[in-house]
């Protein structure tokens, strides 16, 4: 009796587990994701909350020295980029976000948000809260996610090879701890410091590709062991070691 009513439930749990893949495979985007599913086609001329969060996963993408404005607004550059991550995946490009872009995004994203191979905890070394910097906490967590996809961009584009963070949100102790500068973009939580391999010339100069106009690296002074990609209102760029 007690196998019987086992097999019975087993075939019943099977039965479900195969509704549930059934489901999401027909559905056209995946549901396995706790962070963020979107509910349309977007396209040039769109806007909304929808938007903003496809221009946050494209920033990494919008064409050499230029910055996505991250408005909520589907305009040329945001379907410029959304080409580009379209080309970078082997995808249709046609600057139209759909299934199939959507689903792409999926893949690369955990259920925090962050991109598969970039973590809160690896861009703060500070604290455990965001807190004491220059901006909000939540601005400067913020402000770290929308850099974690430019990253993903990047390390995607140099080849898929790991890209190590040394250093990103630092409160002003942290700050004054590691010799920054009093007005240090780490201190908005926007500034990431890279090591090892890809050699530091090969991830500054591709990173002018990807959304950074703050870069700073081999020959600008105190920068001969690491990369520094931020984000400010002008472009201000210099390794050079590197060439620029
Ligand atoms: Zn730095």
């Amino acid at each position: 009796m007690f196998r019987r009513a086992m097999r019975v439930l087993l075939a019943i749990v099977m039965i479900t587990s195969a509704a549930v893949v059934g489901t999401v495979a027909t559905a056209g985007t995946a549901q396995a994701d706790g962070c963020y599913t979107w509910g349309r086609t977007l396209s040039q001329g769109m806007s909304g909350a929808d938007v903003r969060q496809l221009q946050i996963r494209v920033s990494g993408y919008p064409g050499y020295g230029n910055v996505l404005a991250l408005d909520g607004d589907y305009g040329p550059a945001t379907a410029a980029a959304v080409t580009r991550f379209q080309q970078a995946y082997g995808l249709s490009a046609d600057g139209v976000a759909g299934p199939q872009t959507f689903n792409q995004i999926y893949a690369l994203q955990d259920n925090d948000c962050t991109p598969i191979h970039f973590t809160y905890a690896e861009l703060n070394r500070c604290n455990s809260d965001w807190s004491g910097g220059a901006v909000s906490a939540a601005t400067a967590r913020a402000n770290a996610l929308v850099n974690m996809w430019k990253l993903e961009a990047l390390r995607h584009a140099l080849g898929d090879r790991p890209i190590t963070t040394s250093s990103g949100f630092r409160s002003y102790s942290c700050n004054s701890a590691a010799g920054g500068s009093a007005t240090s973009r780490h201190l908005y939580g926007d500034a990431i410091d890279l090591t090892g391999s890809p050699t530091l010339c090969q991830l500054v100069q591709r990173a002018r590709y990807h959304g950074f106009n703050e870069i700073l690296g081999p020959g600008y002074p105190d920068h001969n062991d690491h990369a520094h990609l931020a984000n400010r209102s002008s472009r201000f760029w210099s390794a050079p070691s590197c060439g620029f």
